[in-house]
């Protein structure tokens, strides 16, 4: 299957565009000089339900929805376009209202680790256990989420300051660092990558022959958005020969695929591609964060994660959105998320129960929302860290004051009267 993208500049050729009236055309002219946008053939042609598209999730998964932006942010950029098609007059209108909507949401700027006083900004070291490496050829995707956190670097507002190619210093840390056994090669999504590319990268990593290091991870997106990468692209024979080679080196290799709905699951070209990469020996586990619009609904997680199961995958993650970007428009609260959660899990047996939520990847860790309970009269939600800037803090349950709003750990309050949570005084002493 020939690749074909569709950004702000073509999509009007898409074959189903018609559907669309001239407002909704509108919507996407409009929010998509704000948020990026991009999506390609497979997604418009097998996953999207053009005859109910106002409601569909994987249209809204791919094209920007009015209500991403708030009314006067829309109205100026709006009257902008109106008035002008000068490139530098629409990305500064652009970017005042990207500065509004946290571009840069906490805990990732100062994750950049060093090795001989040398930065490396192509390297995150949070959790002693896992470190993540953003290949540079890796930092694109084959559609973009409308709900991205990493959308900043996608509207060229940051320029890939995560990026690094030289994975000799990415094997220099890891011999120094006998704690790491997890590498996650991430993005972006790393399977945009060419296979010459990629395996440059993995032969590299396996022929420095690094004892501690035994997972080798791969997060990506590719098998909703492009899943031909593993069945028809020139160089998809090569692709699933480099996994082969990591399970032949004795490695377990994670690949982390990111789904928001079941929609996802049923094209024959994803189920083709599940079944050839679980041929070459790599484990599949799964990861999504809760989303209005897309997939708040509890039948859509437990319908999402049977079908994963049957088709051979681990369920993994249910993360909650996170503060940047649109989160107004997909963001639910902790409150929803834990019930949605709770409810889907409820009707799956044990075999599924391997997912861990609602999480949020925030400063401190991730933090995982175990539910809402009431103790000596106060309701709160026990809370735990899943993992933790500092390891000491995982498995401890913790208490916040029940909060039906709340939205994120920075809206968290701790119960009981409290001043702050057990972990504040640890953290503000490991940010230093
Ligand atoms: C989630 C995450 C990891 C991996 O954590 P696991 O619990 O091992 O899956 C590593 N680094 C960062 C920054 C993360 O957010
Ligand atoms: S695939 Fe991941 S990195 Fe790419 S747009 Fe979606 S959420 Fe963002």
């Amino acid at each position: 299957m020939k690749y074909q993208i569709y950004s702000l500049h073509n999509y009007r050729n898409i074959p189903q565009i018609d559907k669309l009236n001239e407002q909704d055309l509108r919507n996407i002219d409009v929010v998509g000089h704000v948020l990026p946008f991009k999506t390609n053939n497979y997604v418009v042609n097998e996953l999207i339900d053009w005859d109910n598209f106002h409601e569909d999730p994987i249209f809204i998964l791919n094209f920007p929805q009015k209500q991403m932006l708030h009314p006067e942010d829309f109205d100026n950029m709006s009257s902008v376009l109106d008035k002008q098609t000068d490139k530098v007059v629409l990305k500064k209108a652009a970017n005042e209202i990207r500065h509004k909507l946290n571009p840069h949401p906490a805990g990732q700027a100062q994750n950049v680790p060093e090795l001989n006083g040398q930065k490396l900004p192509g390297i995150q070291h949070k959790y002693d256990e896992t470190m993540l490496f953003f290949p540079t050829q890796g930092q694109t995707c084959h559609a973009y989420c409308t709900f991205c956190f990493r959308w900043p670097q996608f509207t060229g507002m940051d320029d890939l300051k995560f990026a690094m190619n030289q994975v000799e210093y990415v094997i220099e840390y890891l011999k120094v660092h006998p704690e790491i056994s997890d590498i996650l090669i991430t993005g972006g999504d790393p399977m945009v990558m060419k296979a010459s590319i990629l395996d440059a990268y993995i032969t590299k990593i396996l022929d420095a022959d690094i004892p501690h290091l035994q997972n080798i991870r791969i997060g990506s997106k590719s098998l909703s958005f492009w899943p031909y990468r593993y069945l028809t692209d020139n160089d998809a024979d090569d692709i699933l020969r480099i996994f082969e080679k990591v399970t032949k080196a004795g490695k377990s290799l994670a690949f982390m695929a990111h789904f928001n709905h079941h929609r996802e699951l049923e094209t024959e070209a994803v189920s083709k591609a599940v079944e050839r990469i679980r041929q070459t020996g790599a484990q599949i586990r799964t990861q999504s964060p809760i989303l209005n619009h897309i997939n708040a609904d509890s039948n859509v997680w437990s319908t999402m994660w049977k079908k994963q199961v049957n088709m051979g995958m681990i369920p993994y993650y249910m993360f909650v959105a996170r503060d940047t970007g649109a989160q107004e428009y997909f963001g639910v609260s902790l409150s929803r998320a834990w019930d949605i959660f709770r409810n889907a899990y409820i009707n799956v047996s044990g075999i599924s129960r391997t997912v861990r939520g609602p999480s949020m990847s925030c400063t401190p860790g991730k933090v995982r929302i175990i539910g809402v309970s009431q103790v000596r009269g106060e309701k709160v939600f026990v809370c735990e860290f899943i993992q933790g800037r500092n390891r000491e803090w995982v498995g401890y349950p913790f208490f916040a004051k029940y909060d039906p709003k709340a939205l994120w750990m920075d809206d968290l309050k701790p119960a009981f009267g409290e001043k702050e949570f057990f972990f504040e005084e640890d953290l503000a002493r490991l940010l230093l």
